[in-house]
């Protein structure tokens, strides 16, 4: 079957560009993707701040990487990346006490971001159809209210428009896409919102992963103690330790503080990590708002447009899960692309916002409780809540438990998954 888009315009060339733009070139005649800042190097770069900080990928976002990009999941492992069972090596403190250790029988990986993008980023150079345009940002929308036909961008030589039959914006959380559209005219979608106000303080130590397996500690914030940590074992021998706070607590950047920080939290594997070499001086980023876009009741979307990764839902990065969702939403796009037919924006919006809705509901639930975080609302009915909370005790002790909280969290199953009998029984059947 012949394609059905001539030309998409990917903006933002992050993780959500890049994914989207490889797994589209597939299904279109060009791609091409257009990012403000210019792409060379490892070095950080303006429209990326969250590079320097843990970025985490989970077994679904590397098979569906790995399906867009073949072999890239070996060449990264090649680069140093660290691959890993995320359930058998790894710490999950979801609570008090770890959860017990359950192989979920797939794996992922640990990597610096600067090499995660680097990876994509040569692949993307070297597609046929695909052109990189960096350095250029984009300055607005082309056409009208009812149909986008491309943007413009403020090139070398001056303004240009670039023509597109479909324009996927990935510009991330400062996304001015939306109001583009509405400049144009169009209506603005309905927009799901809460504070979370969270810092984070990051370092790098001296390291490799530990001499029992493991590569990853999670320590996740409770209401009792909103402030956690994750370490990451990624290339090079280091490991990666990112600390954050809730409700306006900055976690300390200078070393015997963060040292302190880490302490407090009372995991041990997590104080021997602090406890080596440090390799650099730290850094500290904060994100004032989580918010999704209600781009399935766009009622008058404009055609030729689609939102996705952290310009329609931007999560609270504390759960890891931005380049996951990011790639749960380009994969609904591409499903749609290649079914082809009428109604292509509108069916797209709606399975894009579908992919997106059930992350942002489940950590809004989780977010509820912390104090500092306002605005968000936990619309889980009781009994759920009461067995969600019973199934994180009993997952302390039962890895089948621990396996379904891990594939929850991981975008791997539904939170209905905690009703099959033989996980329900588990739960309800344990003392305590
Ligand atoms: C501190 C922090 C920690 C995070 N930790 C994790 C984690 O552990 N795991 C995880 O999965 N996710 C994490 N995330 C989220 C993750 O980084 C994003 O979800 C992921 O990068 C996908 O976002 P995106 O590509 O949609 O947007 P972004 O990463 O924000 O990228 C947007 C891109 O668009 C470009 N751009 C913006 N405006 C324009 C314009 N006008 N013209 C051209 N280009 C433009 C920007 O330069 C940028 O390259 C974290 C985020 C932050 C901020």
């Amino acid at each position: 079957m012949p394609p059905i888009l001539d030309h998409v315009l990917v903006l933002g060339g992050s993780a959500a560009g890049m994914l989207a733009a490889g797994a589209i070139a597939p299904h279109v005649r060009r791609v091409t993707l257009v990012e403000r800042d210019v792409l060379a190097g490892s070095g950080p770069r303006k429209g990326l701040p969250q590079a320097r900080h843990a970025n985490n990928l989970t077994p679904v976002a590397c098979t569906l990487m790995e399906g867009w990009f073949p072999g890239i999941i070996d060449a990264l492992v090649a680069a140093g990346a660290t691959s890993l069972d995320p359930g058998g090596d790894a710490i999950w403190v979801l609570g008090d006490r770890p959860l017990a250790r359950a192989s979920l029988g797939r794996r992922t990986l640990l990597a610096s971001r600067a090499l995660l993008d680097g990876a994509l980023r040569d692949r993307l150079r070297s597609r046929p159809g695909l052109v990189v345009r960096d350095g250029v940002p984009a300055t607005g929308l082309a056409g009208t209210a009812r149909a986008i036909t491309g943007v413009t961008v403020r090139g070398a030589d001056g303004d240009e428009t670039i023509a597109a039959d479909l324009v996927v914006d990935a510009s991330g959380r400062g996304s001015r896409v939306v109001a583009w559209a509405a400049g144009l005219g169009a209506s603005r979608p309905p927009e799901q919102r809460y504070r979370v106000g969270v810092r984070y303080a990051t370092r790098i130590f001296r390291g490799r992963r530990a001499p029992d397996g493991v590569a990853m500690i999670v320590v996740a914030a409770t209401a009792a103690r909103p402030r956690g940590a994750v370490a990451f074992a990624i290339e090079d021998a280091r490991w990666l330790v990112t600390t954050f706070g809730y409700g306006g607590e900055a976690p300390p950047p200078a070393l015997a503080d963060f040292r302190r920080f880490v302490a407090e939290l009372q995991v041990p594997a997590l104080d021997a990590i602090a406890a080596a070499e440090p390799l650099d001086d730290g850094a500290v980023i904060g994100f004032g708002d989580t918010a999704r876009v209600g781009l399935e009741r766009w009622r008058d979307a404009p055609d030729g447009l689609v939102v996705l990764g952290d310009a329609a839902c931007a999560l609270n990065p504390c759960y890891g899960r931005g380049i996951t969702a990011a790639a749960l939403q380009v994969d609904a796009l591409v499903r749609e692309l290649a079914r082809g037919g009428p109604g292509l924006p509108g069916r797209s919006h709606r399975a894009v916002a579908a992919a997106a809705a059930p992350v942002f509901e489940l950590q809004q639930s989780i977010d509820a409780a912390i104090p500092g975080v306002t605005g968000a609302v936990d619309a889980t009915p009781p009994p759920i809540r009461w067995l969600v909370r019973r199934a994180r005790r009993v997952g302390e002790r039962d890895p089948v438990v621990a396996r379904t909280i891990l594939q929850i969290g991981g975008c791997e199953a539904p939170r209905s998954r905690l009703l099959r009998p033989d996980v329900l029984w588990r739960v309800l059947r344990a003392a305590g």
